[in-house]
């Protein structure tokens, strides 16, 4: 009798210590764009720069914890990143479009709002702008993410004590008045680049770290879409790991914390149908959850990690054409981003319109490799030339292809063709309603497991908070 009132004394016990392990520390990291597909074709590309076939497993697909939610939105059955981010902040499927609210207009409190009265520490941040999208839906509730000034003026509301991005797509309200000076009358130290982050941080209360614009003066800011792609970068140029690591220096942890940190351009490289820039922000990602990771070797007993994703894009194949074989190889031979070498071409006819097509065509081995190591087939060869003939002004010399780009853009229409080189193809420049997965780690991480709806992902991290 007496030993068994002690095995029940003990399991009592047990019992309650598990109870009692509740998540104080949350990362909760979105890949904008990031399906299963960019994953696999990250760690294929890693196996065969490495000269194997196989894969090299990133930090988060050696999480224990595997899971796939599906995405589609109240009312389409492929979603935006809106609803999608609002999924994933509030619980609740609503409408393309709507941050933070249901389909029937009525705002919804996120996850940061929740904690952030319950005391916790909250941090927001993106390699996109702070308005976009997906950190909109943590702070702010609007029925279009097109509301920019809507959407940027709720920000220093918030009260939350991190934020960091690109900076404001709109940075002025149509009043003439700026967003940046609400945010600094909200109490509010703006940090551009990390040295001014680490100057100001010790006397600051809350802060907004956003990119580095050389050249600017104090006080005046332009529109920032975004931290440039990784492989465009040049020093001084933010990264998800240095904002990952600032967030965990700055944000409160008394009580806990809460951050969301997205890695925001997977997408948009996808949507620039780019592979080799897509995967360098996937790679970007996995710098910053190997910070958070750090973090949770240190705090094993209280700390979550969650990544996930809002949607796929791209409808990325990793195979095409009836080939058995990828060459993920080839994409070390790309140099600049699609998106950055279209643009740079269009500054550079700007400033010489005598641009000939031999010193373009030289122009696109050197950052792609195509016209020398790789061949474009005939069909590929015209839809290059079109673009070319569209920006200057030849218009009467383009060949209609089935490959050419409704806008004539080179940048597209150049990695489209570099990427099917590599034997991988993609089917939109959209999102496609492809299952994103999820990875988990850490105290009550085991409820990912398996399949789950987007809805599902809040309610089950406030629960390993004890909620
Ligand atoms: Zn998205």
């Amino acid at each position: 009798m007496k030993k068994n009132l002690l095995i029940l004394c003990l399991l009592l016990s047990f019992a309650v210590s598990v109870n009692a392990q509740k998540a104080k520390y949350v990362f909760y990291f979105i890949g904008d764009g990031m399906g299963a597909g960019q994953v696999l074709a990250t760690e294929m590309m890693l196996a065969e720069q490495d000269g194997r076939i196989g894969y090299e497993p990133l930090c988060m697909t050696n999480f224990p914890i595997i899971g796939m939610a599906r995405t589609y939105s109240n009312k389409n059955s492929v979603t935006d990143s809106a609803a999608g981010g609002t999924a994933l902040s509030t619980g609740y499927k609503t409408t393309n479009g709507f941050i933070g609210m249901t389909s029937d207009s009525v705002a919804v409190e996120t996850i940061a709002e929740k904690l952030k009265k319950l005391g916790f520490g909250i941090a927001v941040c993106t390699t996109v702008s702070i308005d976009h999208a997906t950190p909109a839906c943590f702070y702010a509730h609007a029925t279009s993410r097109k509301m920019y000034n809507v959407i940027g003026n709720m920000l220093p509301q918030s009260g939350f004590d991190f934020f960091a991005g690109a900076g404001f797509r709109k940075p002025l309200n149509q009043d003439g008045t700026s967003i940046y000076d609400k945010v600094m009358d909200a109490g509010y130290t703006i940090a551009r680049g990390l040295d001014q982050f680490y100057k100001y941080k010790a006397n600051s209360d809350k802060m907004l770290l956003i990119q580095r614009t050389d050249g600017l003066e104090e006080n005046k800011y332009e529109s920032e879409s975004s931290i440039p792609y990784r492989i465009d970068r040049k020093d001084g140029d933010l990264t998800l790991e240095q904002i990952t690591r600032a967030a965990i220096d700055f944000t409160p942890k008394e009580n806990g914390f809460f951050m969301m940190l997205e890695a925001g351009k997977v997408d948009w490289g996808c949507h620039a149908n780019d592979l080799a820039a897509a995967i360098g922000e996937v790679q970007d990602l996995d710098d910053a959850v190997k910070v958070a990771y750090d973090f949770y070797l240190q705090h094993k007993d209280s700390t979550l990690i969650v990544i996930t994703a809002d949607h796929e894009t791209g409808g990325l194949s990793l195979g095409c054409d009836g080939k058995y074989f990828l060459r993920l190889k080839q994409l070390e031979r790309q140099k600049q981003s699609g998106w950055n070498f279209w643009e740079d071409l269009k500054k550079t006819y700007k400033a010489n319109p005598k641009l000939s097509w031999g010193k373009v065509k030289k122009m696109i081995s050197e950052k792609f490799g195509l016209y020398s190591e790789i061949k474009p087939s005939k069909e590929e060869d015209k839809a290059i030339k079109n673009c070319f003939y569209a920006l200057t002004g030849n218009k009467k010399k383009i060949q209609h292809t089935l490959l050419d780009h409704p806008k004539y853009d080179m940048g597209i229409v150049l990695t489209q063709v570099f990427d099917r080189h590599a034997q991988c193809a993609w089917t939109t420049t959209g999102h496609s309603a492809a299952n994103v997965p999820v990875y988990a780690i850490g105290v009550g991480a085991e409820q990912f497991a398996g399949w789950q709806d987007n809805i599902e992902i809040e309610p089950k991290i406030l629960k390993a908070m004890g909620y």
